[in-house]
């Protein structure tokens, strides 16, 4: 070990684990890419100020987690706590929008920071990857996303998850129901803290997961009954679409979610498996973002997927990913000369497209070999002097054992056959 450890609330990805992260990543946007969705990459930090107004002043996030610096020419700039601030910032930035081809599909993936209290599924690093669908309103396209990130998660395995989906209102209507909710809220009696959060954010204090606060609640106002006609019937139609689809989906009225800017639809996926921090991924609409940030009106729909807890889940699930064979050739030289003949046959493989790797370091035959089933390699190959005087290497089948000696300038092709 070293001096230094991995920062408190973050870890390391490291072989073999680290590649079912990779696969992750692969199977939740496989789909994106196959519903023309273009990958988009923004900075690992932003001007403060983005997050603060795109995220929400009342939120946690902005107010307790954010990794905030100053830099040496004075800008006030934060480590991502999240990723669909950034993406509309960069897409107004770059005008997509005015392509005349909207919406404009993005999808994403990278590291996001927060200052959280660290625990099993949550860390002040973590992974997600992510779609945003900007400037148009369409109950088919918040379908749309929900069913791709269903399908990824499907893709992977995953059965045990489900999919709560609300309506937040919109500019009509919520502002209504919000004076109706705080109205309640003013006489129930709750700590200094909450009371606070009953006049910048609301519907904030029925997420509390205190029993106490949760046992007030009881009877307070539904935003169900507070929804406009357009805001119920564009839910209706978006529910229509995903039982269209198969997707089977939770009504799930307390749903608020985290963030400042969700309007109308909004959605979580929960796995059963993972106790306390349950939610794998979570989105909605925010059709008053692009405005808040400084941009013109552009209703837009998107979500994040958790990759660290998708891994958890998979986990949980005891799902096994058949994940891509890493070596399929392994070889072993004896002597000076073998290793300069099988080094060559290890770079013809991989020209050819066969994962190939090598017994480096002049190793013996028994721990090489070693190496070699540690590789999970189907196939090694092992030359000495005797074999090279005859022009030929051991070609040995893991699986069933069977040794044949194949000619020094075949054995390329003989491989490349095998192995299809
Ligand atoms: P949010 O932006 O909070 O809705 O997060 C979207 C998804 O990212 C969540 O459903 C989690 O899977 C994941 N996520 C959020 N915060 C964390 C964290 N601190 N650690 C690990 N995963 C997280």
């Amino acid at each position: 070990m070293s001096t230094f450890q991995a920062p408190k609330g973050t870890y390391d990805l490291i072989p073999p684990d680290s590649a079912k992260f990779l696969a992750v990543r692969e199977a939740i946007s496989a789909p994106l890419r196959d519903s023309g969705y273009g990958y988009i990459e923004t900075p690992g930090f932003e001007n403060v100020e983005l997050f603060a107004r795109g995220v929400g002043e009342s939120t946690d996030i902005v107010t307790k987690e954010m990794y905030t610096l100053t830099t040496k020419g004075g800008d006030q700039l934060a480590l991502r706590p999240e990723g669909t601030a950034s993406v509309l910032r960069a897409a107004l930035e770059a005008n997509l929008h005015k392509a005349g081809n909207l919406p404009v599909k993005l999808w994403y993936s990278g590291s996001y920071y927060r200052y959280e209290r660290p625990q099993k599924g949550r860390y002040r690093h973590f992974s997600q990857v992510g779609a945003e669908a900007i400037g148009t309103e369409d109950p088919v396209l918040d379908a749309e996303l929900i069913i791709l990130a269903d399908q990824a998660y499907r893709s992977l395995g995953l059965r045990q998850f489900r999919i709560l989906l609300n309506s937040l209102g919109d500019k009509e209507c919520r502002p209504v129901y919000r004076e109706a909710l705080q109205t309640f809220l003013r006489d129930l009696d709750l700590d200094e803290e909450t009371r606070r959060r009953i006049e910048i954010n609301p519907l904030r204090v029925l997420d509390d997961k205190r029993a106490d606060v949760q046992k007030q609640l009881t009877d307070a106002p539904r935003l169900r009954d507070y929804l406009c006609d357009a805001c119920k019937a564009y839910h209706e139609e978006v529910r229509a679409l995903l039982t269209a689809a198969g997707v089977v989906y939770e009504d799930d009225e307390k749903l608020v979610r985290g963030l400042d800017y969700y309007t109308r639809t909004t959605f979580e996926f929960v796995h059963d498996g993972l106790g306390s921090q349950s939610a794998v991924g979570g989105g909605g609409r925010y059709d008053g973002l692009s405005e808040m940030i400084g941009g013109p009106a552009l209703p837009s729909v998107g979500w994040a997927l958790g990759v660290d807890r998708t891994v958890l889940a998979l986990e949980a699930e005891g799902v096994e990913l058949d994940l891509p064979v890493t070596t399929s050739v392994y070889a072993v030289p004896l002597g000076d000369e073998a290793r300069r003949a099988l080094f060559a046959v290890v770079t013809g493989l991989r020209r050819a497209g066969v994962a190939a790797d090598f017994a480096f370091g002049g190793r013996g035959l028994k721990g090489a070999m070693k190496s070699a089933n540690r590789s999970g390699a189907r196939y090694t190959l092992v030359a000495g002097e005797r074999d090279l005087a005859e022009g030929v290497v051991q070609l040995k089948d893991m699986e069933s054992g069977e040794q044949t000696a194949v000619a020094l300038a075949d054995v390329v092709a003989e491989l490349t056959t095998r192995l299809g």
